[in-house]
């Protein structure tokens, strides 16, 4: 039987890398992302043409009332999720230094960076628990996108990184509550990946990459995350509940 996932934030970037891979390997997608249906048809033209079933699912992951209605519109199609991919996610609106950072951007970006996903895996682990007799060959799991930022301090975004070392406690608190249920809980932390969000910075980090900021010598690319939350919605780290995968060409690797 397929598989069916959720990505949150699905609809460009690396959520949309995620998809791809996913959708190669067969699975069923619920795709979720905050614009209108309109503006993303030719997204979801491409994953159906790539052999998946796929539904979209509008929606703000920091609102209660649509995390509800994201969940309800899966399984109303689906009638089963089995994994969900917590990658929407956002900087604050203007990078600004600690010392001046607002109240209004800390309340946003924890509130879809971390108080979203916490809320969404609280719900679909529900799911999955009721459902955990018929989780024969460990089919679920739930994925979370970090980002180096949860051990990497950058004082002009100090909320992001805040929201990102939440996210990082998150998995390993699902992870502990989860494991007798046999859903493993992981997190992905990607380095500096070319997409809209790094779209004004690229020129700086592209620079500090050829002076050696990473070990492989080159930006990330979305399909470099995608590929390895593909191998774990594969089943590829089946006892590795809790842990980090990092994808950040090894930027976080202290050098002498
Ligand atoms: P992106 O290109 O800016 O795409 C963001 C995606 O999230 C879009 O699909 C967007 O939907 C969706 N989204 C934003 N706010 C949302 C909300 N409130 N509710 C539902 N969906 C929302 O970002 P990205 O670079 O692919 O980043 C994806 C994840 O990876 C984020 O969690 C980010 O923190 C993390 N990450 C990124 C990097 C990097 O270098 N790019 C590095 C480490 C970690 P719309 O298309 O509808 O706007």
């Amino acid at each position: 039987m397929k598989k069916t996932v959720l990505i949150t934030g699905g609809s460009r970037g690396i959520g949309l890398a995620i998809a791809y891979e996913l959708a190669k390997a067969g699975c069923n997608l619920a795709i979720n992302g905050r614009r209108p249906k309109e503006e993303i048809m030719d997204v979801i033209e491409e994953l159906s043409n790539r052999g998946s079933e796929i539904i979209y699912c509008q929606g703000d992951v920091s609102s209660s009332e649509d995390r509800a209605r994201i969940i309800d519109s899966t399984l109303k199609t689906f009638g089963r999720l089995n994994v969900l991919v917590n990658n929407a996610g956002v900087g604050p609106e203007k990078r600004s230094d600690l010392l001046e950072t607002s109240e209004e951007s800390f309340g946003r970006v924890m509130d879809i960076n971390l108080k979203g996903p916490f809320f969404l895996t609280q719900k679909v682990a529900q799911h999955m628990i009721a459902h955990s007799f018929e989780n024969f060959g460990s089919r679920d799991c739930i994925i979370n996108i970090s980002s180096i930022s949860a051990t990497v301090a950058s004082i002009n975004r100090g909320e992001y990184c805040l929201s990102k070392a939440g996210l990082s406690m998150m998995t390993k608190l699902f992870a502990s509550r989860l494991g007798e249920y046999n859903i493993p809980v992981y997190e992905v932390r990607p380095g500096i990946i070319e997409t809209d969000m790094t779209a004004e910075v690229l020129e700086k980090y592209q620079k500090l990459t050829e002076e050696g900021l990473n070990i492989q010598t080159r930006l990330g690319k979305p399909e470099d995350v995608g590929i390895s939350v593909a191998a774990l919605v594969d089943g590829k780290f089946p006892y590795s509940t809790g842990q980090v995968v990092m994808v950040d060409g090894g930027l976080t690797i202290p050098r002498l």
